[in-house]
């Protein structure tokens, strides 16, 4: 056992999740710590001040001062523009700034109208520590926020600024709050009862679940396992690259062998061909026109054919080749599958012929059709099931000198 294992690392969910979408950006940020120009998207920005504003409003709310919209509204924009910077990045085309911006500003003010005057519960803390401690392994976390309900059931709230809303399937199966539940329980000796509540603020919809004994059970042994795999994968030192949608959103798409191309090829040059940009132009270039040269080749051919089996010759010459053209016919026979095939079989079975034939073999056959005395009635009947093909070849020479 490595020495890694030994100390039993901390993970978070957002750790886990980072290997089972990609092992190798895993390794970069967590084994390797590979130091690169980081960058955020807009996207996580975005999620950040909005999370920051809701913070506010509960923070105040839980000192008895109570904010309008506008004042939130205030607060996420002077968040926004003391944090905004050029390393700030926007991933998706046709997006500037102020989109994002605004999509904040409404996700704010509909939370705020659809919960106003915010009396559902009583808020516990706001982006509170979780500290798990599972199978030797510590696995933290922040919770959004965490309150108690009326019904002194115990809820945890995440807010989601994602643009994407996920089928209630899959939320239900959802590990992640799951497992800061399984964190509160070990916190607060009353909370027996778990409600997890996702706001999708995006589409101003809030859906909540009550976690039951065997769905916390479940996941307890789930994330196990996945540690489990995490830690041989370490062990193993095996970390793929897997890439996806999400690589637009990789900081280390530089040094990924899937992606580092698009930094280095244009840079780099190979001294004969160029670089790797050019070299990718160039090969489909050249595959292009293999292929017009194929079929333009090809329409020759048959010309030629066309033009000898008018003129009843067998050979063209010009100044420097001679094309000789050669016809053949093929005896064919019905192909597997073909129930005439099935009948050809039972029928060399019948005769003896079967073996001769190498179990239809059809050069075998040929063969035994060529060399073999048969009576004429067994011949006739093989040759029942035969068709026959024309075919031509045209070779090509060079004319010697004299020729
Ligand atoms: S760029 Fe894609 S494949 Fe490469 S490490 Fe990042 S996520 Fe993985």
């Amino acid at each position: 056992m490595n020495l890694a294992r030994k100390l039993h690392p901390m993970y978070s969910y957002s750790k886990i999740n980072t290997y089972f979408n990609c092992p190798l950006m895993f390794r970069y940020r967590y084994i390797d710590k590979v130091k690169v120009e980081r960058f955020e998207g807009i996207e996580a920005f975005l999620g950040k001040r909005v999370h920051e504003t809701l913070e506010m409003l509960y923070s105040d709310l839980k000192r008895h001062k109570e904010n309008s919209a506008d004042n939130l509204n205030t607060y996420y924009e002077d968040r926004w523009n003391k944090k905004y910077s050029d390393a700030i990045r926007i991933i998706k085309k046709g997006y500037c700034k102020e989109n994002y911006l605004d999509m904040g500003r409404k996700y704010i003010a509909d939370y705020y109208k659809k919960n106003f005057p915010f009396t559902s519960g009583t808020t516990v803390s706001l982006e509170q520590k979780v500290n798990l401690k599972l199978d030797g392994h510590t696995i933290i976390g922040y919770i959004d926020r965490l309150a108690t309900a009326k019904d002194s059931i115990y809820e945890i709230h995440d807010y989601k600024t994602s643009g994407s809303l996920p089928p209630q399937a899959v939320l239900k199966r959802d590990e992640q709050l799951s497992l800061y539940a399984l964190a509160v329980r070990d916190m607060y000796a009353d909370a027996k009862n778990i409600r997890v509540i996702w706001h999708y603020l995006a589409f101003n919809k809030e859906f909540s679940y009550l976690r039951t004994e065997k769905e916390l059970k479940d996941v307890k042994n789930s994330i196990i396992k996945k540690i489990g795999i995490i830690e041989d994968a370490k062990d193993k030192g095996d970390f793929l690259p897997n890439a996806s949608k999400l690589c637009s959103w990789c900081e280390y798409q530089a040094i990924c062998p899937v992606h580092k191309h698009k930094f280095s090829a244009e840079n780099k040059k190979n001294d004969i061909y160029g670089s790797g940009v050019e070299l990718v132009d160039k090969y489909a270039l050249l595959k292009l026109r293999k292929k017009t040269i194929s079929d333009e080749l090809d329409d020759i051919r048959d010309a030629l054919i066309e033009y000898c089996t008018k003129n009843h010759m067998s050979a063209v010459e010009s100044n420097d080749y001679i094309a000789k053209v050669t016809e053949s016919i093929d005896v064919k026979y019905p192909k597997a599958g073909d129930e005439k095939r099935k009948e050809l079989e039972a029928y060399l079975k019948k005769t003896g012929l079967w073996d001769k034939a190498s179990g239809l073999d059809v050069f075998a056959l040929k063969r035994v059709m060529k060399e073999t005395l048969l009576d004429n009635r067994v011949a006739e009947k093989i040759k029942a099931f035969s068709s026959e093909e024309t075919s031509h070849k045209v070779s090509l020479s060079k004319k010697k000198e004299g020729e």
